[in-house]
């Protein structure tokens, strides 16, 4: 029996590269099938999951900005870059057999739904896993707005980061011996440290509508289940008190 979760409704955001295993760019078809497998334990502990994908490892709109692109087409490329790795989430998740919806930002309806807040929601009550692609629709703003967004959006319990990294450290710690991992921090520690955890307009958003965020290791075997169990090593970022 896997151990009882201490949230109803959470919503996973995964950047990109976190999908791209030792690769120098795109998928790794053996990462994106072991993300599915945790995401199919915790949906199997009847928690009512939604995902929020980046990317990165395909295309991002400011590095295409820098040499020269225009900015805002350079972003639409990089939402079209996280339909193609949501795509790739849905046939993951669908060979282990559960049932999942891609909804889209920017309506494309022959490959996937278009994004309809009350279609979400309903799906997860159905027990179907929701991954909204094309981030926010909007050129200037990355996926980790977009999930904060979504997020308060079907009024999830908590956000949770998959990172590379099991919480939020003081400094790189794959570079740093001496980083320390925070057990929790404010929104405000975030901003005012100028903390890697999420861009500044996520954190506003999760702290204007009080939606916890949880940065645990996604590639750790369990990380996820366990996080969902308040088990392991993960950094909570929620206001005081
Ligand atoms: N993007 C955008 N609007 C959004 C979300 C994403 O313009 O609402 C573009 C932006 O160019 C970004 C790219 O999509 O660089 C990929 O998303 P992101 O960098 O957030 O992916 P991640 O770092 O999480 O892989």
């Amino acid at each position: 029996m896997p151990p009882a979760p201490r949230y109803r409704r959470v919503l996973l955001k995964l950047s990109g590269e976190g999908l791209m295993g030792d690769r120098e760019y795109g998928l790794d078809p053996g990462m994106v099938g072991m993300v599915a497998q945790e995401i199919k334990t915790v949906h199997e502990m009847g928690v009512q999951v939604c995902l929020v994908i980046g990317g990165g490892n395909i295309f991002r709109g400011v590095s295409a900005a820098a040499s020269g692109m225009d900015r805002a087409s350079g972003d639409y490329m990089g939402m079209l870059a996280t339909v193609i790795n949501s795509l790739a989430m849905q046939s993951a998740l669908e060979r282990q057999g559960l049932q999942t919806r891609v909804q889209s930002a920017i309506p494309m309806t022959t490959v996937c739904e278009p994004y309809i807040r009350r279609r979400a929601v309903r799906h997860m009550e159905k027990g179907r896993v929701v991954i909204f692609a094309a981030g926010t629709g909007n050129p200037f703003f990355t996926t980790d707005t977009a999930a904060a967004l979504r997020a308060a959006e079907m009024s999830v319990d908590a956000m949770l980061k998959g990172t590379q990294v099991d919480g939020v450290y003081s400094a790189d710690p794959r570079k740093d011996k001496a980083a320390k991992r925070y057990d929790t921090l404010t929104y405000m520690d975030v901003l005012s440290r100028d903390l890697q955890v999420m861009d500044a307009s996520a954190i506003s958003l999760a702290r204007e509508n009080r939606i916890p965020i949880i940065v645990f290791d996604i590639h750790k075997p369990g990380a996820f289940a366990q996080t969902m169990a308040g088990q392991g090593t993960f950094t909570v970022i929620k206001d005081e008190g």
